[in-house]
C-alpha cells in the first residue's frame, strides 16, 4: 500500500478515512485479527507467516467473537468467494461456503446474541452463478442473528438500509 501501486478496498479505505488503523501481521500473529479466508491458513502456507495462527472455521468465529468484545461494531470484510466466483472456481466456492458456514456456527455460538446483532450480506451477487467470472445483479442474501434482529429484517430491503439500521441499533433515538 505505501509503494501506491495498489489502492485500499472500500472496507479498509473507510477505516482509514476515519483515523483509525488498519489491522496488520502482527495482530494476526498475536489473534486479534483474522485473515479473510477465516483459518489463516492462507497467511501460514501461501504467505508464509509461519506464526500465523490457525484456527478450525468453528473456533475462528468464536475468536472473530473474542476480538470484537472491547469494540461497538466490527466490520469482517470477507472476499474470497468474490475471487472464486471472478475465477468461475465452483469446486473452491463450495469449500468455501462450508468453511464459511462453520465460521458462522462459531461466532453465532460464542456471541452474546442477547445484547449482540450479527448480519451477514454482501454488496453484490457473484458467486452463485459460475457460469461466468461476473459480479451479478441477483438479489443478495441477508442472514441477521440475535438482538433486535426482527426490526433490522423488516427495514433492509437495500444495501443503503444497512447503515441507518446500524445507526438505530447502536445509537437508538431516546422516545
Ligand atoms: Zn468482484
Amino acid at each position: 500500500m505505501a509503494r501506491g501501486k495498489r489502492l485500499l478496498s472500500a472496507v479498509p479505505y473507510a477505516n482509514t478515512c476515519a483515523g483509525l488503523p488498519l489491522l496488520n501481521a502482527a495482530d494476526l500473529e498475536a489473534g486479534l485479527a483474522l485473515s479473510a479466508d477465516f483459518t489463516g491458513e492462507g497467511w501460514r502456507h501461501e504467505l508464509g507467516y509461519s506464526n500465523a495462527p490457525v484456527y478450525t472455521p468453528d473456533a475462528a468465529g468464536a475468536q472473530l467473537w473474542k476480538i470484537g468484545l472491547p469494540y461497538d461494531f466490527i466490520f469482517f470484510e470477507h472476499w474470497q468467494t468474490d475471487v472464486d466466483g471472478h475465477e468461475q472456481a465452483l469446486t473452491r466456492a463450495r469449500s468455501m461456503l462450508q468453511r464459511f458456514d462453520g465460521f458462522l456456527g462459531g461466532l453465532l455460538s460464542a456471541a452474546d446474541l442477547d445484547h449482540t446483532m450479527v448480519i451477514v450480506s454482501s454488496d453484490h451477487g457473484n458467486v452463485e452463478d459460475c457460469s461466468h467470472g461476473k459480479h451479478t445483479v441477483n438479489k443478495v442474501l441477508t442472514l441477521i442473528a440475535g438482538d433486535g434482529r426482527q426490526q433490522a429484517a423488516g427495514a433492509i430491503t437495500a444495501l443503503t438500509d444497512f447503515v441507518p439500521v446500524i445507526l438505530d441499533y447502536l445509537l437508538p433515538k431516546s422516545s
